[in-house]
This record gives structure tokens, sequence and C-alpha cells, in this order.
């Protein structure tokens, strides 16, 4: 801390009661005092005091950097394309520590935001992250992980994703990670338009697939869930499998409406229903993610082609609804009512014949045969 004083003269300061450890250290400087015609020009010396005791605020800022530097972790994002960057900006804001690698170099995005970035996975690794996050493309998440070089990570290293899909990045952790590393897969299901504003009530899926018994491990585990419980999600516990069935109920198919409806060219009018802009609002989340996601979703989600199909089914059948109908007015119209009747005519015999068709009264048969 620095007192300043300009008086004349300057009496060394006593120390106060309280500040019993306080150092005192005296700089005089020259002080130039803007002319007064009324005094003849002088230049008093400034008092510097620096007291580097820790006052009372000192203390608790201390505290919470203790505090603080005990709950970060150290995470290093690989994949630091949108997703990835969304991500990096709360963790930041939680006090965690950024590291991140991508294929293109994002170097001057990562510095605006507060983040380390590495062009070569090696240097990353050589920082010892508590956690590694993937956020790359599902598509292209295998051939990564195969080039990772895990030997230069702490031997229980916490590996986590944010893969739209879950089984398929589980079972690549299960297949290429050293086993003393902790698995954890997650899927926050919001993205960067549906939770630019709050994460509040948001859903955020988690599977603890393997997490050391070690209490330190337990609490690093615990650590980066608290981001997303303290951010308001609400965290769903469930396995990667019943998460791949649930989500290409939902989420695929939302995806593919949003699509198709973005390829049908909706607009906005100014008489917008609340349904119509639902639809829009549809189209507007889902036109910023990458087709290598959507395409992601559908590849590597064995309940997605299913989805598909019976989308498909269900589009044909309204269609056929309404054409149908649309038919039925039409022959009215061509026909006028003698078909309809013909139809319970025949209705009727079949009731009569027990299933087969007896021969009409005669006289119910008009001349022209109708
Ligand atoms: P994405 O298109 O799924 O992935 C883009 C990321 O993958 C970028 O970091 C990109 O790196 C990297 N990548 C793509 N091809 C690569 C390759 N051949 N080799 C190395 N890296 C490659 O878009 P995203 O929205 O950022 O999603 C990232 C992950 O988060 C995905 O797995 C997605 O399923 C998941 N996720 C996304 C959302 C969302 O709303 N966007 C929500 C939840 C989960 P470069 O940029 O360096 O090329």
């Amino acid at each position: 801390m620095l007192l300043f004083s300009a008086t004349r003269p300057l009496n060394p300061p006593q120390p106060l009661p309280f500040l019993s450890f306080s150092r005192f250290v005296s700089l005089s400087l020259p002080l130039p005092i803007l002319p007064n015609p009324s005094r003849s020009t002088h230049f008093p010396s400034l008092q510097i005091y620096s007291i580097d005791a820790a006052q009372p605020f000192d203390y608790e800022s201390h505290l919470k950097n203790r505090y603080l530097q005990s709950t970060s972790l150290k995470i290093a994002i690989i994949g630091f394309g949108n997703f990835g960057q969304f991500l990096s900006e709360t963790f930041i804001r939680h006090h965690h520590t950024l590291l991140a690698h991508s294929r293109t170099n994002y170097t001057n995005l990562a510095n605006q935001l507060g983040v380390s970035f590495f062009s070569d996975p090696n240097d990353l690794f050589e920082q010892h992250p508590d956690v590694v996050l993937l956020s790359t493309s599902i598509l292209s998440t295998e051939t990564l992980l195969q080039q990772l070089p895990f030997q230069r990570l702490r031997r229980n290293t916490l590996f986590v994703d944010v893969l739209s899909v879950k089984e398929f990045p589980r079972n690549l952790f299960l297949k290429y990670l050293p086993p003393d590393f902790d698995i954890l897969c997650t899927h926050p299901m919001f993205g960067p338009e549906s939770g630019k504003n709050t994460w509040a009530g948001l859903p955020f899926v988690y599977d603890k697939v393997r997490i050391g018994d070690e209490e330190s491990r337990v609490k690093r585990c615990e650590k980066f869930l608290d981001i997303f419980e303290k951010e308001g999600c609400r965290m769903v516990e469930m396995s990667c499998m019943e998460h791949d069935k649930y989500a290409a109920g939902s989420q695929f198919v939302t995806h593919t409406m949003g699509r198709v409806l973005e390829q049908f060219g909706l607009e906005s009018s100014p008489i917008n229903t609340k349904g119509y802009e639902t639809l829009l609002n549809l189209v507007e989340n889902t036109k910023g993610d990458s087709f290598d996601l959507y395409y992601g979703l559908f590849m590597y989600n064995q309940n997605a082609l299913e989805q598909l199909e019976r989308l498909d089914m269900a589009f044909e059948s309204i269609k056929k609804e309404l054409f149908g109908r649309l038919h039925r007015v039409y022959r009215k119209q061509l026909f006028g009512d003698k078909e309809e009747k013909e139809r319970e005519r025949r209705f009727a015999q079949k009731l009569l014949g027990n299933g087969g068709l007896i021969d009409p009264p005669l006289d119910n048969v008009g001349q022209d045969g109708s």
C-alpha cells in the first residue's frame, strides 16, 4: 500500500497499534507546485510510505485466492471450435485455468478469451492439465485420439468428452485411454445459441464411466461437474446407452426438422403466430451447427436411422390422409352422390350375404346399370 503526502515538514509516522508487522519505506521526491503570485516558488518533497503488511482486506483477498486455487482446475480443451470456445468462456468465469489445442491456429482468439493456445499437443500435455476435455467433431474423434501423446500427461488425468452422442466416445475412451485415466462422458444439451444468455434449467447429461476411488480423483470430477451445477443446469446422471436412446428420439429429430425447415426456407412475416415463431426459433437454433455435427448424430447413434424412417413414414401417412380426403371430395364433385350410394349398397349386400356378395334386387338397378 502506498501513502502519499505533500505536507511539510513530515515526521516519520508512528506505527499504528494494529499494524504491528508494518514496515515503512520513505521516499522523498520533488513535487512541482503551480506558480502562486503571492508566494515564492518552492518544491516541497513528496513522501511515499509503503506498508506491505497485510491489511484486513488483504487478508480476505488472500483467503479468497487460496480458496479459488483449491477449487480451480487446469482444463485442456482439445478441439477449440464453436463449442470449445463457448464452454471456455464460462470455465474461465469460474476461475479455472484454460489451455487449448486445435487443428486450426486459434492463438489470437484464445488470447482474447484468456486461454493459452498450444499448436502442438505435446506442449499442451506437458503442462499436466487436471482435465482433458474433448470437444472435437464426432467424426474426427477416433483418429484424433489415436494421435494424442498420452505419455506426457500425469498418470491419472481425467478425460471428459462433450460429444452429442455418448456410447461412441465411451467405447473409444475405454479402448484407447491408459487404464489409470478417469473417464467422464458428458453432454451439455445446449449450444452457443440456446445457451447464450443462461444455462439455468438446461439439461446436462453425464455418466461417470470410470472414476478412481481416491478422494482427490472423486473431488476432481465433482469440481468439474460443479461448473454446470453452479450455472444452474439440470444435472441428469444416466448411462451413455440410455442417453443415445432418448437423444435419437428428441435431439436428432429436432435437428432434422430444423434442417428440413431451413431448406424449406421459412421466412418471418408481419403476422407470425406463436407456433410459427417456435419454428423460426428451431431453425435459428440448429442452423449454426455444422453439418459434421448433424451427420455425427446420424452415423454414431444406432437409434438415429430408425427415427429417420419413422419420421419419413409419419410424413407419408399425413400426406396420404390429406390426399385421400381431397380425392374423395374431388370424385364427389365429379360423380355426385351416386358413387357413395353404390358403396353403401354394396356394403349392405355384403352384410346380408354374410361376407359374400349377393345379387342385388333388380328394381334397385337403374337403366344405365348404376
Ligand atoms: P463440430 O463441427 O462438431 O466440431 C468442430 C471441432 O472439431 C473443431 O474444434 C474442429 O477443429 C474439430 N475438428 C473437425 N474435424 C477435425 C479433424 N479432422 N481433425 C481434428 N479436429 C477436427 O462443431 P462444434 O459445435 O464445435 O462441436 C464440437 C463437439 O461438441 C461435437 O462433438 C458436438 O457434438 C459437441 N456439442 C456441440 C454442441 C453445439 O451446440 N454446437 C452442443 C453439445 C455438444 P478446428 O476448428 O481446429 O478445425
